[in-house]
């Protein structure tokens, strides 16, 4: 299997080009998960407070035995912990839920614009990262209004923003928007999850032409699009599948054959969607 290519973010460190969702895993399934994803060689896994897996997460790391710095871990702050001192607590929280001295990437997990408190929360992640507790920090479902904002106000850049992103989501103005400040776009939900675009027949032929699986064609897309997708599977043969996307090419008239199909969210809406 090709292995994983690496991108580099706007703070120095890199990110691997794929990783592993654990939501909506519980402790154990995260643990098994996890320990059998590193072993195949995924090296960049993704977590958050609101999953309640963290204390999972962090034991399927510890028994895969991989070392800790060839791993890139991300947990991300809730809304009930929005606001200066509560994300420092709230972080310190998931750092012992995970057992780490450090972690990789911190997300605002949502930006909660009515709450507006993340901009307090930010100024603290840069404190922890400044402290050598994050390595890298983030945000996710942000807008580029949101993201000016943070960048106006602290002159930090986030170096990644995690957001709904599928060929029935392109995002295309999104991703513009982060490529022109070098941050890096991560898809979640980036096989559909719960929609029928596996299913779909335009998918199926343009597999079918490469001898791939369609799981392996979407997340090829979000590969050639510059983008890092994060697809959950329990299961360990769906885990070694959604690796091997290295290994094959797209042609434009695939990718243009595989975001022809709408818009359409499956998740919530980042101006509006409140979860604490
Ligand atoms: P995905 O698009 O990753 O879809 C997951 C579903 O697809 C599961 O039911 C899984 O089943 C199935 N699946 C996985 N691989 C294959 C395959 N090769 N063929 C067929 N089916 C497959 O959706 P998610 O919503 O889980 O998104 C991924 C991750 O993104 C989450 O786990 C989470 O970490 C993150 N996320 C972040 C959000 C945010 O607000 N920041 C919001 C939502 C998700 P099975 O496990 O049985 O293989």
């Amino acid at each position: 299997m090709p292995s994983v290519p690496a991108y580099p973010l706007n703070d120095g460190s890199t990110i691997p080009g794929l990783g592993l969702g654990t939501y909506p895993m519980d402790d154990t399934e995260a643990e098994q998960a996890v320990d059998h994803a590193l072993r195949l060689g995924y090296r960049l896994i993704d977590t958050a407070t609101n999953y309640r897996n963290e204390t999972g997460t962090g034991r399927g790391i510890a028994r895969s035995g991989v070392p800790r710095d060839e791993i890139m871990v991300t947990t991300k702050l809730p809304g009930r912990d929005h606001g200066y001192e509560e994300t420092l607590r709230s972080f310190e929280e998931s750092r012992a839920r995970l057992g780490l001295e450090y972690v990789d990437l911190y997300l605002i997990h949502w930006p909660l614009p009515r709450v507006d408190k993340y901009l307090d929360s930010w100024k603290a992640m840069v404190k922890l990262r400044a402290d050598g507790l994050i390595r890298s920090v983030g945000v996710s479902n942000f807008t580029p209004a949101q993201i000016r904002r943070l960048q106006d106000e602290t002159g930090v850049l986030p170096s990644v923003n995690q957001v709904e992103l599928h060929p029935l989501l392109p995002q295309d103005e999104l991703r513009a928007f982060h490529a022109g400040r070098n941050i890096v776009t991560e898809s979640w939900s980036p096989l559909g999850r719960g929609s029928d675009l596996l299913d779909d027949p335009a998918i199926a032929a343009v597999a079918g032409n490469h001898g791939v699986s369609p799981a392996q064609v979407v997340l090829r897309w979000h590969t050639q699009l510059g983008a890092v997708p994060i697809p959950k599977s329990g299961d360990r043969g769906r885990q070694r599948e959604n690796l091997d996307i290295f290994g094959f090419e797209l042609s434009p008239e695939d990718i243009a054959a595989i975001d022809d199909r709408g818009h359409r969210r499956i998740g919530g809406d980042p101006d509006t969607h409140e979860e604490f």
